[in-house]
């Protein structure tokens, strides 16, 4: 089973409900998609090591052959290569790789090579009973969504695999949920929480994946998060409440459930409920 840890916003608490969650069933994948910003390991200090490079192929041209008649640079939606008076400019971090270019070119002038955008790593450690994947972009990298999409393909169908999604609603977010079972959206109870999860909903009901809302800091703002899931029918699996010891366990960069076993059984509990959702059954882990 494959789910994913979502949210419209950065800072509700995604990535403590992705690793409790993980740490809370066990024998489980865990798989760090903020591929910008990757942070689960802050919370678990495993040693990571190098899997391997995340590349794209993108465009280089043999100056000898081109007769400069741009339709390389014409054929380009990203303006990642322009037509100048005497030769071609390549922008590298502005290609997509979609190979058009190498296909428009009458001289056949341009080929294509690989460049490195990101790393895939992967850990475990003893105290742990859990595998971190993880994906990061190489800085000054814009293109998240190759990384997040390699990153999944290390997920093993036989577990379960909790992904921490990148904030926000962009496409980095659509390429880490769109092939989850089902999306879990964490959100706090405050108007800027609400105005995010809304956002949301809207994307993951596009993408047609079952989902449901956990309202992290709950006691913090008001109890209008809790009625728009109401009027929405969305479930709402779970209430972490805004108290002193998450707190500081938080602060500390300790997983909760490490020093509150019990809510380990509520974490086993909402993917029970969650089970109940979607056509998956069978998981052991709960
Ligand atoms: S491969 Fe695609 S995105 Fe990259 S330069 Fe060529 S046309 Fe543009
Ligand atoms: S399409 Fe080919 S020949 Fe034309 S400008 Fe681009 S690289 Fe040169």
């Amino acid at each position: 089973m494959k789910i994913a840890i979502a949210s419209g916003k950065g800072g509700t608490g995604k990535t403590t409900v992705a690793v409790n969650l993980a740490l809370s069933l066990g024998n489980a994948q865990l798989l760090d998609c903020d591929v910008e910003e990757p942070n689960c390991n802050l919370f678990l200090g495993f040693d990571l090591k190098k899997q391997e490079d995340v590349t794209i192929t993108v465009p280089q041209v043999d100056s000898g052959k081109c007769s400069l008649c741009g339709k390389c640079a014409e054929f380009c939606q990203y303006n990642a290569i322009a037509k100048l008076s005497d030769s071609v400019m390549l922008f590298p971090k502005l290609c997509h790789g979609c190979g058009g270019c190498v296909l428009v070119c009458p001289e056949k002038a341009i080929t294509e090579k690989k460049r490195s955008i990101g790393v895939i790593e992967k850990g475990t450690n003893e105290q742990f009973n859990i595998e971190l994947l993880q994906g990061t972009l190489n800085i000054g990298e814009a293109m998240a969504s190759p990384v997040i999409r390699q990153l999944q393909t290390h997920m093993d169908e036989s577990t379960v695999a909790v992904v921490d999604s990148p904030p926000g609603t962009a496409c980095p977010v659509i390429a880490s949920v769109a092939d989850m079972d089902y999306c879990v959206l964490v959100t706090e109870p405050t108007p800027f929480g609400l105005n995010d999860l809304v956002l949301a909903v809207d994307v993951i009901r596009q993408l047609g994946i079952p989902f449901g809302v956990i309202i992290n800091r709950h006691g913090l703002g008001d109890n209008r998060v809790e009625e728009y899931c109401r009027v929405e029918s969305i479930p709402v699996l779970m209430k972490i409440p805004y108290i002193r010891e998450i707190a500081v366990l938080y602060s500390k960069g300790i997983p909760f459930v490490e020093h509150m076993p019990a809510w380990k059984e509520n974490f086993r509990e909402m993917c029970r409920d969650i089970c109940e959702f979607i056509p998956y059954r069978g998981l052991s882990q709960c």
